[in-house]
């Protein structure tokens, strides 16, 4: 366990130093390393993005289309690299990876097409026009967590709206945003999309720097931490940010569908995933079943190297976060929480799949964002006690109900930007959206690639 410890403390990037590198969370081993850009670097970059930002605004949205389309298409040529990468640099098995690249890739020319009719004129009345105008430069602060499409979900419609971007990727993952970047730009116009590689210290000098918009998806803490340092520049601001996304379970609800969603959810991704189900409230009158098949489905997920056949739960991302999921479990376990499925062994890497019950108010697993292969639960006597407890969070992502024709009055009440009932969040052709503390502005639809451009209302 020291040796394990110590090797895995290389993982920990701290700056100021000149090269990052990256590591496999499974192996520990080197992957690669990428030059940070420095505090010093940021101004002359925004100079060059800025300058850059004024031809490729010139175009016009069809130019603009067709260029992204085009180098896109180009993506292609590296998608098993990049899905090798994805999985390398944060340990999420090969076969997700490949969907996350795939995904990116082929998608890309609806969404241009979604973003190009948002984004076109339209007149509202006689003589008056909606034009959606560039905003200038755009910073695009992404996760690790999935690495290409979150970092692509903003940079397209910011792109596509003429405005140009430096994408600071997570100190996790530079190397997926290295090839990404360096492959579409062989396709764009020099500076038009730039990258800006390091951790906070990098992503600080950009909020800071002279940027017109801050694109942001992370945790809840940076996002604070980025809207305090853009308000003396009034800076635009998209912020997705974390979840702790609660899951009702009704009496009425169909128990195999329901602990099918609840063990899925929990452990996608290793459980970390923004809208993975964070806390389970169930009906006593069945919990005891739903336990019961929870920890029979829960078993049977296989802990492991992303690289290892039948593995479906890979390693934590890096030695803290490990070390807050250790603590949330031994707090829940110190004020009374049972372990039905999981050990105490938090050797590194990995979580086991761990399914846990009597989770009460008071413990960390229900205040705050676990992001591991957790099953949290807690049984309620009454559907306004559930309703309550999944309300009380300074979070509102996502919420889930699985019940019967009653479960679409609990839906009703729940507090958060995208609400389920039998089903994970997110369904339909509807933004990505948080309420309360998980954000404000979202990706997808009109509404969403609209907020990459500035309104010009001309009335002739
Ligand atoms: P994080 O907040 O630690 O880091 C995100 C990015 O912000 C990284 O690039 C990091 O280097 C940068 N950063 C950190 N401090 C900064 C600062 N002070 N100024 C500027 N930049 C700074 O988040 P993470 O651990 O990379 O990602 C996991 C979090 O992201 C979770 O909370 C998860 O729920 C959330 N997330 C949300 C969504 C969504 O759609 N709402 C999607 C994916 C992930």
């Amino acid at each position: 366990m020291a040796n394990t410890t110590h090797l895995y403390l290389q993982s920990t990037r701290k700056s100021p130093i000149s090269t990052l590198t990256s590591y496999d969370p499974s192996t520990r081993e080197a992957i690669g390393t990428v030059a940070i850009t420095t505090s010093e670097q940021i101004p002359a970059l925004i100079t060059s993005s800025r300058k850059a930002q004024q031809s490729w605004a010139a175009l016009s949205l069809t130019q603009r289309q067709q260029i992204v389309i085009q180098a896109y298409q180009h993506l292609a040529s590296v998608q098993d690299q990049l899905a090798k990468l994805i999985s390398q640099e944060m340990g999420k098995d090969y076969q997700r990876a490949t969907y996350e690249a795939g995904g990116t890739i082929q998608n890309a020319a609806y969404f241009t097409q979604e973003i190009a009719e948002a984004l076109s004129s339209k007149t509202v009345d006689r003589g008056t026009e909606l034009q959606y105008r560039p905003l200038g430069v755009v910073a695009v602060i992404s996760p690790w967590n999935y690495p290409l499409a979150m970092a692509n979900n903003l940079i397209m419609p910011a792109l596509m709206a003429g405005n140009s971007v430096v994408l600071k990727p997570s100190e996790e993952t530079p190397l997926v945003a290295e090839l990404f970047v360096n492959t579409l730009n062989q396709i764009f116009p020099e500076n038009v999309l730039q990258l800006a590689q390091g951790d906070k210290h990098t992503g600080q000098a950009l909020v800071s720097s002279d940027i017109n918009m801050i694109a942001f998806t992370g945790s809840m803490a940076t996002g604070k931490h980025i809207m305090a340092n853009a308000a003396p520049g009034l800076k635009r601001l998209v912020m997705e940010l974390g979840g702790n996304d609660p899951m009702i379970v009704m009496a009425s609800a169909n128990i195999d569908a329901a602990v099918q969603f609840a063990v899925a959810s929990s452990f996608e991704n290793a459980g970390q995933m923004c809208t993975s189900t964070e806390r389970i409230y169930v009906d006593a009158s069945i919990a005891d079943e739903f336990e019961g098949k929870v920890v029979a489905l829960a078993s049977r997920y296989k802990v492991g190297p992303w690289h290892q056949t039948q593995v479906n739960i890979g390693p934590i991302v890096n030695q803290q976060q490990h070390h807050n999921i250790v603590a949330q479990l031994q707090d829940a376990t110190l004020k009374g929480a049972r372990l039905l499925l999981g050990s105490d062994d938090y050797s590194l890497p990995y979580i086991q799949p761990t399914v846990i019950t009597g989770i009460t108010p008071d413990m960390l697993l229900e205040q705050v964002e676990t992001f591991a292969p957790v099953v949290a639960i807690s049984r309620f006597e009454s559907i306004d006690q559930a309703i309550t407890r999944a309300n009380d969070s300074p979070y509102g992502l996502g919420a889930v109900v699985f019940g019967g024709q009653d479960a679409n009055a609990v839906a009703e009440q729940l507090e958060a930007g995208m609400v389920a009932v039998n089903q994970g969040v997110g369904g339909g052709n509807a933004p990505w959206v948080g309420a309360k503390q998980s954000g404000f502005g979202f990706h997808g639809t009109a509404a969403g690639h609209r907020q990459f451009a500035q309104v010009r209302v001309i009335s002739k």
